[in-house]
């Protein structure tokens, strides 16, 4: 099996200022351990530059006129009303080269999909992709392009059949409204309840319209949710979905905001649940275009999408980090010292209202989703 890696340091060049949680640095950090762990020099693994995405590919799916906006942005300041696009002091605040790093991440997204599509390989992975948020017109919840909307949309130009499931702790909003009224499109998402997080969507009866109904599947998720109660409701949805649709390729947004740890987040996953639902992922897709999204807490992102990664290639990892990179990464204040360490805090049972709670969601999606997916 072959597998891709996308990744650039040039995203180390754009900044979202001091204070906003996307911090850059996630993204070095999991490279920089992907590599102390040598799982970049495995002879099954392509390591792929990320090359910016054309201007064009972005038309695909966003309107020209907030293109336009993007790109006067891309100086650092814009004068007039940005209200209307979401941009703005906040969220998705405008800093110098917005436009130019939405450009990478979904450059890289693209060149995932081509490494998948053209057949090079199985499995690629795009760590600074999986901006889920972003609208038509609109940049929300750090995110300003829309690059697993625009990797949908190629995979589908190319003839290929899709199933998009999204385990980042936010509902996957934006990837949903693009594919709402279409049965080409499965999209699955698994997230907290939108009545304790943003975006406040991605309830179960949001289940598509017209040709799309049934096509678009939630999993909201009460805060506090374990292990046990997150892995029961996917494997009670996500695999009989997938074989019912029957895709030519998974994309999936590994967002790694799920843990009790995260700062922005109130789900209670620990690693452990992370791994066993990648590891099912890996199993279930017959081709995989991998991309990152949320993840607040740098040290868990670094782990987690390395450890991402190492399924993907079906390597064990030895649980003591690479000291080349601990040393490294104490200096950016990362003091875990081993891959799973705290994140690994089982935290099983006592969940019995959330069990009850998600036993009604699961009934729910199967009795009005399951019987309208089909191949
Ligand atoms: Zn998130």
């Amino acid at each position: 099996m072959k597998t891709a890696f996308v990744y650039t340091d040039a995203y180390l060049d754009y900044d979202y200022g001091p204070t906003h949680p996307l911090r850059i640095i996630r993204l070095k950090l999991t490279y920089d351990l992907i590599r102390a762990y040598e799982l970049l020099d495995l002879p099954s693994v392509q390591f792929i530059p990320t090359i910016k995405a054309e201007e064009e590919d972005l038309a695909a799916f966003h309107s020209k006129e907030y293109l336009n906006i993007l790109k006067q942005a891309n100086a650092g300041r814009l004068t007039g009303s940005t209200f209307c696009f979401g941009l703005g002091p906040g969220d998705n605040p405008i800093f110098p080269g917005l436009y130019d790093l939405s450009l990478l991440a979904t450059g890289a997204t693209l060149q995932a999909v081509d490494f998948v599509a053209d057949g090079r390989g199985e499995i690629a992975f795009n760590i600074a992709g999986g901006l889920h948020h972003a609208m038509q017109s609109r940049a929300s919840g750090f995110c300003y392009i829309n690059d697993p909307v625009i990797g949908i949309m190629r995979l589908l130009s190319r003839g290929k059949r899709v199933a998009y499931i999204d385990i980042d702790a936010h509902h996957g909003d934006g990837v949903q409204r693009a594919f709402y009224g279409t049965n080409r499109v499965l999209t699955i998402s698994l997230h907290e309840t939108g009545h304790t997080l943003f975006p406040g969507t991605g309830f179960e009866y949001e289940i598509g319209e017209g040709e799309g109904e049934g096509y678009a599947v939630n999993l909201p998720f009460p805060h506090d949710t374990n292990d046990d109660v997150y892995v029961w409701a996917f494997e009670e949805v996500v695999p009989e979905l997938i074989h019912a649709f029957q895709p030519d390729v998974v994309v999936t947004q590994l967002g790694v905001d799920t843990f009790y740890n995260d700062p922005l987040t109130n789900l209670h996953l620990s690693i452990l649940g992370y791994e066993r639902v990648l590891k099912r992922i890996k199993d279930l897709a017959p081709r995989w275009v991998a991309l990152g999204g949320g993840g607040y807490n740098i040290s868990n992102v670094a782990r987690a999408w390395t450890l991402a990664w190492a399924v993907m290639n079906g390597i064990e990892l030895k649980e003591d980090l690479p000291k080349s990179f601990s040393e490294e990464a104490e200096k950016m204040g990362v003091e875990e010292r081993e891959l799973r360490g705290s994140l690994r805090t089982p935290l099983h049972g006592q969940n019995k209202e959330n069990r009850m709670e998600m036993e009604r969601v699961v009934h729910y999606v199967k009795e009005t989703v399951f019987p309208k997916v089909k191949r």
